[in-house]
């Protein structure tokens, strides 16, 4: 039997790695991206260029990556006022959450990726949400999305499954993943065709990648990529 899944693919690390995840298991995987209104469009550009790098590095991987979606979701940039898609500066709210928290938007995007997986007949959902990111934020919760999985099916009458490969490693980890599963090439795929800074700043290329080098999405992927490197060095 044909196994098939619909990753949630933003163009940042994360959803990167989960790609490539997906590619080596899944018969035909297809992607969705969302347009919410993100202060930078830079981490939605990147999306068709990794896809078409991937496509063209990784050939048996070409033959399974399918149809990509996007998804305008400018709602959702309505309804909420986050320094992700307002001119806002980045800080601690005082409920605890970094103003960057958009309130109920992986709940939305699993709920959207359902309907799109059920009308294209996929089978399991994949998204890069981790409880080991820095921000905490619930709607990345193991919880949040086993519970929601519950509640797309019984909503839906399906039996999708909800697949976080990244639930539970750090940065360094989610490094060394892409290189088990797509070698060097990968590493540097990602490296360079992906985005993650909430700046975003494309300009200024690190050995860790494109960013601002200050913010703490830059901080985080900084301090994931050194570790993993130390590790290389010293295997
Ligand atoms: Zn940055």
């Amino acid at each position: 039997m044909r196994t098939s899944a619909l990753v949630l693919f933003s163009g940042g690390q994360d959803s990167a790695t989960c790609l490539a995840w997906a590619l080596d298991r899944f018969d035909a995987v297809e992607t969705v991206g969302f347009d919410y209104g993100q202060r930078h469009k830079v981490e939605l550009d990147c999306r068709e260029r990794f896809r078409t790098r991937l496509r063209e590095q990784f050939p048996a991987w070409a033959e399974r990556l399918g149809e990509d979606h996007l998804l305008d979701l400018g709602l959702l940039g309505r309804i909420s006022d986050t320094a992700l898609t307002a001119e806002k500066r980045i800080e601690f709210e005082s409920s605890g959450l970094p103003n960057t928290f958009v309130p109920g938007r992986n709940l939305m995007f699993f709920t959207l990726a359902a309907a799109l997986a059920y009308r294209r007949g996929l089978k399991v959902l994949v998204g890069g949400m981790c409880e080991t990111d820095y921000s905490g934020y619930p709607d990345c919760r193991d919880d949040t999305l086993k519970s929601l999985q519950i509640t797309l099916n019984l909503g839906l009458n399906t039996r999708l499954v909800v697949e976080t490969p990244l639930m539970w490693i750090d940065k360094a980890q989610t490094w060394a993943l892409a290189r088990q599963l797509g070698g060097d090439g990968l590493v540097r795929l990602i490296r360079d065709e992906t985005h993650t800074c909430y700046m975003g700043d494309h300009h200024s290329l690190h050995d860790w990648g494109y960013g601002c080098g200050e913010c703490p999405a830059c901080d985080l992927r900084r301090k994931g990529y050194e570790a993993f490197a130390g590790e290389m060095v010293a295997a």
